[in-house]
């Protein structure tokens, strides 16, 4: 079976919509400081720092990374 030109565009562009959707653990750990920066100013988490509050949501280890290193970034603001 041959795909047409139009059928392999459509095929590339679910793929990389899904890829650049979801975010491995290894990916959220890479962005983990910078969206736990965002929380703690109470700004508003720009559209490229939802996925790792998507993946936050779903994952429990990065979740409890997350939570660690917001008491963390709490104490140093404190001081
Ligand atoms: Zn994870």
């Amino acid at each position: 079976m041959a795909l047409s030109n139009d059928q392999i565009d459509s095929l590339i562009g679910m793929v990389t919509s899904v890829a650049s959707d979801e975010l491995d653990c290894d990916g959220c750990f890479g962005r983990i400081a910078e969206f736990a920066e965002y929380h703690l100013a109470s700004k508003e988490i720009p559209e490229a720092m939802k996925v790792v509050q998507r993946h936050l949501e779903q994952c429990l280890c990065c979740k409890d990374e997350f939570n660690a290193l917001m008491k963390g970034l709490e104490a140093i603001d404190s001081d």
